[in-house]
């Protein structure tokens, strides 16, 4: 653990600037490449629709661009809040996903990195400002121009077009912003690393977790079962906190040395100031002052969840009387998001994952809001129908 900013992670390729000429006015796209591809896809058309069929138009690819033959997209809670217009105005339709794992089918001229057949992956990133100081940096999640995520975002570089996620058998993505994924993992698997993965690795490496360290996760569902399977990896020790008996057992099934029952006050009492770092990804409501107590000195809690409504005020006091840190953190970068699939590799980690077919999404969303899932649902791709021949979008 290294307490106060630790090192950003070295960046694997750098993220080279592009010229005007690079951007491509939306009535040209079709002319200066090619026609599109039509892809079949799942996605909703109005905040109450649901999921239907959709056919989706896929760029042909531009110089720089990857087209993926997507084989397995997980499913993400922000999915849900997405699709079905919680989280502000939506652009409909609208195809969700950005836990994307597939093939690569063709490549643009100017790609030398990737070949057809290769395995990779795409996450909540398509393409960002590439120039800003944050994006310099390798942390394009923070662009100061704004990130350009997989689903529902205007595309700038690509005629404003809204981009469209993974519930789909294609996709083409500028090669800046696709993965490699490692062979000899299971690629269903794979995929939710590219959202709970990244976002639970990230603040664990920002803050340099090490053999020893004493890692604190709040919260059992997608993002804290990766929380206590990548610290395990990292070598911590890794105490789960959570509100349901139910959870215990599964909490050290997927490996947490110890399990705290939040709503036991002495279990709570008798955890103080034992844990380095907290990983949050509870996004409903809480307080977080009795966690805090939880902390070292220099400890940190990082919250990884977005509540819809206000949380209970936090008590400087707490933060004050240990130097703790109060924290977010945001998906992750590209090269990042790389070392976190190299990492996984390595460690032999993957997501638990429980297999849907297009029809079974709806019934698969109403089980995420339930909390019914263990630990994330992934659809696999063979199971959409083919496109339509006119694009719904
Ligand atoms: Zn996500
Ligand atoms: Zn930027």
């Amino acid at each position: 653990m290294t307490p106060g900013r630790p090192v950003p992670p070295p960046l694997g390729k750098p993220l080279l600037p592009i010229d005007e000429t690079d951007v491509v006015p939306s009535p040209t796209l079709a002319a200066a490449y090619g026609t599109p591809t039509l892809a079949a896809a799942y996605g909703a058309t109005s905040a109450d629709s649901g999921l239907v069929p959709l056919t989706v138009a896929r760029r042909a690819p531009k110089e720089d661009d990857v087209e993926i033959e997507i084989d397995f997209c997980g499913l993400c809670h922000s999915d849900v809040h997405a699709t079905r217009g919680e989280w502000g105005a939506q652009s409909y339709p609208l195809v969700p996903g950005h836990e994307i794992v597939g093939r690569v089918r063709k490549v643009g001229s100017a790609v030398d990195d990737f070949a057809p057949g290769d395995l990779v992956g795409v996450g909540c990133l398509v393409d960002s400002c590439r120039e800003c100081g944050s994006c310099l940096e390798g942390l394009e999640q923070y662009c100061e121009r704004g990130n350009v995520g997989t689903y529902g975002v205007k595309d700038g570089r690509n005629g404003d077009a809204v981009t469209q996620g993974g519930y789909s058998t294609s996709v083409v993505v500028d090669r800046r912003f696709v993965l490699r994924v490692p062979e000899g993992l299971d690629p269903a698997a794979v995929a939710p690393l590219l959202c709970a993965g990244i976002t639970t690795y990230s603040p664990l490496r920002y803050f340099d977790v090490e053999e020893g360290d004493v890692v604190g996760v709040v919260g059992l569902g997608g993002l804290g079962h990766m929380a206590v399977k990548i610290a395990k990896a990292m070598g911590a020790h890794v105490v789960v906190f959570t509100t349901s008996d139910a959870k215990i057992e599964a909490a050290t099934e997927l490996g947490a040395d110890q399990v705290i029952l939040s709503k036991d006050p002495e279990a709570m009492e008798g955890a103080n100031r034992t844990i380095d770092v907290i990983i949050d990804t509870v996004a409903a409501p809480h307080d977080l002052n009795p966690y805090f107590r939880t902390l070292r000195l220099d400890g940190a809690l990082f919250q990884l969840g977005l509540p819809s409504t206000d949380m209970p005020p936090v008590s400087p006091g707490a933060l004050i009387r240990r130097r703790l840190a109060y924290a977010g953190s945001l998906i992750g970068g590209i090269a990042e998001t790389q070392e976190m699939l190299d990492f996984c590799a390595e460690h032999g980690v993957v997501s638990d994952i429980e297999m849907v077919t297009a029809r079974q999404l709806n019934a698969a969303y109403d089980r995420m809001v339930a909390g019914d899932v263990k630990y994330r649902f992934v659809l696999d791709t063979k199971t959409l129908q083919t496109p339509s021949e006119k694009a719904d979008v």
